[in-house]
């Protein structure tokens, strides 16, 4: 069979949808300056889809630091992998900075979340080791556990926060190890990025006392949002000291590209001779090493950015949950408001919100979420306006009554 002959048929399980959905429900072009007013097809809408937590991405400092180090350096330097010819003392001092924050010895630039954590975990564990992780990981760390599996290595999963189960699948770790004579790797997240709930980072790092593990986190969506000082969701439970290696991408809170480990210093050495992705791949370019050494100062030195985003936070949460709505367990910034309905209502819903409410925010359905179920993610940010949050609500209440009347069980999108 030709392999593009085979392609056109099968466009794979998203891409199946993309007739319908390019441009619009996939692809959407959100134009104007990162804000919660933007324009999608010409006109204005309010967006609750940008990771943007604290407001960092426009911040005007930012926006200096990043045009500056683009004028003094220009968007190539430093040239070749950090290995071979992409080091240089920004990297390295944004790098300490990073470890210092998050309360370890030592850290290390990845050039973006996704390679990164899938090289961690193909650098750190070998076929005698066994990986034991939450279901609902990220499709990165899924693929950093596929290159453990095309080793031969074992992999145990755990159901999302079922801690008899992870307690278990341990239990299944420590006898494959007895017999292979490996280590075990935990994995989970910090905060689940499409329900908001939080990884039970406090009873996995209790665990360490039965059992003999080494515990990575991907902190995605907590870190500049969770915690005392916006170090995390260890820092959220009390528990950074159990977590071993900690990671986050600079592609939320941080409002720019790239990503980092932190962990102890021989490991970071070990790692960075180590991880397939970074060593055979071009360094971070200056200007998003220096915007982020600027991004984490005003993080760090700008408690109210949090501040602001946590009152944005509670005000839309206890608001939907106020006018009726289920916003299921989350205990973040990530907000997921549940109907009931189909896809084609679900279609036009997003589309009705959008159109006539000016409203543009993110939807799945299933395979996403079980059948029947409608999920539309809400993220707020530091950006947002109380009269933002006042406003969605009434729009999501409309919408919501005229899915419940039926008024979206057309087949045909936009006819309601
Ligand atoms: N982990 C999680 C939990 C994520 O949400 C993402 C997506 N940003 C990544 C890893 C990958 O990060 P990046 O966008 O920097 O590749």
């Amino acid at each position: 069979m030709d392999i593009f002959e085979k392609l056109r048929v099968n466009l794979g399980p998203l891409g199946q949808h993309s007739k319908e959905a390019h441009g619009y429900f996939a692809f959407p072009k959100l134009e104007g300056e990162i804000h919660p007013r933007m324009r999608f097809r010409g006109k204005e809408v309010l967006t609750w889809s940008l990771n943007n937590y604290i407001g960092l991405a426009n911040h005007p400092e930012v926006r200096k630091a990043d045009a500056q180090a683009a004028a003094d350096y220009g968007m190539a330097y430093p040239m070749g992998a950090r290995m071979m010819s992409g080091q240089t003392a920004k990297h390295e001092e944004l790098e300490q900075k990073l470890a210092d924050f998050v309360g370890k010895p030592a850290g290390y630039l990845l050039n973006y979340g996704y390679q990164g954590i899938m090289s961690i975990i193909d650098a750190i564990v070998d076929r005698r080791d066994v990986v034991v992780y939450d279901a609902e990981c990220h499709a990165s760390i899924m693929d950093g556990i596929f290159l453990h599996k095309a080793k031969g290595g074992k992999s145990y999963v755990f159901p999302h926060n079922d801690m008899e189960r992870a307690r278990k699948m341990l239990r299944f770790a420590q006898a494959k190890t007895e017999e292979t004579g490996g280590g075990i790797l935990l994995i989970t997240e910090g905060v689940f990025g499409m329900s908001g709930d939080l990884g039970k980072l406090d009873e996995l790092v209790a665990l360490k006392k039965d059992f003999n593990f080494r515990f990575l986190v991907d902190d995605a969506h907590g870190f500049g949002t969770m915690g005392k000082t916006g170090a995390g969701t260890g820092e959220h439970f009390g528990v950074q000291d159990g977590i071993d290696l900690y990671f986050s991408t600079f592609a939320k809170s941080m409002a720019g590209i790239g990503a980092f480990v932190a962990t102890d210093e021989d490991i970071i050495n070990m790692l960075a001779y180590n991880m397939r992705s970074q060593i055979f791949a071009k360094s971070l370019p200056m200007p998003m090493t220096i915007g982020a050494l600027k991004r984490l100062e005003l993080l760090q030195t700008k408690p109210e950015l949090k501040e602001k985003l946590w009152h944005i936070v509670n005000k839309l949460q206890a608001g939907l949950i106020d006018a009726g709505f289920n916003i299921g367990n989350t205990q973040s910034p990530v907000t997921p408001v549940l109907m009931s309905g189909q896809v084609p209502e679900a279609g036009n819903l997003i589309m009705d919100l959008r159109e006539n409410y000016g409203v543009f925010c993110s939807g799945v359905v299933y395979p996403v979420v079980p059948k029947g179920v409608i999920l539309l993610r809400l993220i707020p940010t530091a950006d947002h306006t109380d009269e933002d949050v006042e406003y969605t609500i009434k729009a999501f209440s409309a919408c919501k009554e005229k899915l419940d009347a039926g008024a979206y069980r057309s087949n045909t999108l936009g006819k309601f």
